[in-house]
């Protein structure tokens, strides 16, 4: 236990040193101080400021020394250091600790922490003693510091109410493990409830996707996989998908790789819709076509028939005039049926029923039948076919003739004023091939690519002024890639054009003599 005797000796440095020397050195620590130190009395007005207020404020001590503090507090700060004034005063040896905005001589704003304690009641002291900080810099970095977090609290929240209103599903997974990080309510919409969440790509096998071939869905083959993986950018990839409740439906999925500044992909982000509605209704519309080219079908082969039983009965009787209508008649009916039978191709390719019927079949014979045919209906071309004699192939040799039939009347279509149609069959090692050259109008070569798309036709006035629909070039280019071949064009605008095609020849393929010959 310590007694008043035991009480330790003060055993600092200063206790030798005189009381005028301890008062001087006091003020010198007040004087160089980087704080500023206040004296106030009970109303807050200033009775002295310590020199180092001309560094923190701006104004020299004698400059405020007499006025309220409170009259360079900050309009926003003023009640609070009101309030805090009124509590100091309120309360002997009341102790505060607060941050407040100050002006600066320059007029600008400080922020100033504040401690003060109530010493009024001292009589020595009779003041509010304060001391004052400057910690504008670290103030300013909080603030920012709350801005930016306010910032990207903000934009995420902008992200996420996006991604909800978003009519598709939207999923963002971490690459390269896959794992999921954000997705909306569509997802569950589209999936129906039970969707299998999976957090590494090698388990997205959960997501029951098939081929059109009805194969499942390899986890690592789903889009996302494959842009958090192989970073591949996939637009609009068809799956038929099983939902949690066990119906399939038919879904869009686009998907690409996020990249960071590096270009290194750290995430991927994936957004599908629901097209199952959309792929019935376009079944019901290509079953309609179908139905109606195939109803069209009949009553124009009737009435081709019919055209010939009157060509031959005028024919007897050698009645001109008739005969010129006929043949008009015929030449239209042609183009009908040409026409009927692209159009029903087409929805047959749509439907997937397009099927093959293979067999082994000279081409030769195929073609010189499909330009005899065309050759009677063509007074204005004369159609020369030169090459092999015979070559067989294995294929489907309706489809083939189809192919063969719209060349050349493309040739001849697309080579007004022109009499030459020339068709070369000739072979490779490996394959047959067909040339069908015409010296027509020509299609400038940035035409070519798009060509054998779907209802291209080359946007010119000149070319404008032919009939047609664009489907021709595309059907023939899924006949022979079904047949393994490949179909091109080489042109050169008004020099002529020459589509040429190639099938693969089976290992004993017989091929006769080249020959030549006219068909007209
Ligand atoms: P279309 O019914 O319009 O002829 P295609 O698919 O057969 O449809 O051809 C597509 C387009 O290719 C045509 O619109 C035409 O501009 C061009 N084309 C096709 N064949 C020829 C040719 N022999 N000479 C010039 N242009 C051709």
């Amino acid at each position: 236990m310590m007694s008043i005797q035991d009480k330790p000796q003060d055993s600092s440095p200063e206790r030798n040193s005189s009381p005028t020397q301890r008062e001087a050195r006091l003020r010198a620590l007040i004087e160089h101080s980087h704080e500023v130190s206040l004296l106030l009395d009970d109303q807050g007005t200033i009775l002295y400021a310590s020199p180092a207020l001309t560094h923190v404020l701006g104004y020299l001590p004698e400059e405020i020394s007499g006025q309220a503090m409170l009259s360079w507090v900050h309009p926003l700060d003023q009640s609070e250091a009101s309030e805090n004034i009124a509590s100091l005063q309120a309360h002997t040896r009341q102790k505060l600790f607060t941050t407040q905005r100050y002006r600066h001589k320059d007029g600008s704003w400080r922020w100033l922490e504040l401690r003060a304690v109530n010493k009024l009641a001292d009589p020595q002291v009779a003041a509010l003693i304060c001391s004052l900080r400057d910690i504008t810099t670290l103030k300013d970095a909080e603030i920012e510091q709350q801005r930016l977090v306010e910032e990207s609290d903000l934009a995420h929240t902008h992200l996420l109410t996006v991604l909800q209103q978003m009519p598709a599903g939207v999923m963002i997974a971490e690459a390269p493990s896959g794992k999921l990080l954000l997705s909306n309510d569509q997802v569950r919409q589209i999936w129906h409830h039970s969707f299998p969440e999976a957090n590494e790509v090698d388990k997205y096998d959960r997501y029951k996707g098939f081929h059109s071939d009805g194969t499942p869905y390899a986890g690592y083959e789903w889009p996302l996989a494959r842009s958090i993986r192989q970073g591949e950018s996939v637009r609009e990839e068809e799956i038929t998908f099983l939902r949690g409740d066990g119906t399939r439906g038919i879904m869009s999925v686009s998907s690409a790789p996020i990249l960071n500044t590096q270009n290194e992909i750290i995430a991927g982000v994936v957004v599908f819709i629901d097209i199952s509605e959309r792929k019935r209704l376009e079944q019901l519309k290509d079953n309609f076509i179908s139905m109606v080219s195939h109803e069209l079908k009949t009553p124009v082969t009737s009435i081709k028939g019919y055209t010939q039983l009157l060509q031959k009965h005028f024919q007897r009787s050698d009645e001109k005039q008739s005969l010129y209508f006929l043949a008009k008649m015929n030449y239209q009916l042609d183009k009908l049926t040409d026409l009927i039978n692209e159009i029903l191709s087409i929805s047959q390719l749509d439907l997937g029923m397009l099927n093959l019927r293979p067999k082994v079949f000279d081409l030769v014979e195929v073609v010189r039948e499909e330009l005899e045919s065309q050759q009677a209906t063509t007074a204005t071309h004369k159609l020369q076919l030169k090459g092999v004699e015979k070559l067989t192939i294995t294929g489907d040799c309706e489809r083939i003739g189809q192919v063969i039939h719209h060349l050349v009347s493309n040739a001849i279509k697309y080579s007004p004023g022109r009499k030459q149609v020339c068709i070369e069959i000739c072979h490779s090692d490996q394959a047959a091939l067909i040339h069908i050259q015409d010296y027509g109008i020509g299609i400038d070569s940035e035409h070519f690519s798009r060509l054998f798309e779907r209802f291209y036709r080359v946007d010119e006035p000149l070319e404008q002024t032919f009939p047609g629909l664009g489907i021709g070039l595309y059907l023939a280019h899924e006949i022979i890639q079904r047949h393994q071949g490949h179909i091109w064009v080489e042109s050169q605008k008004g020099q002529g054009s020459t589509f040429s095609f190639s099938l693969p020849l089976q290992p004993h393929t017989a091929i006769a003599k080249e020959t030549s010959h006219d068909n007209h």
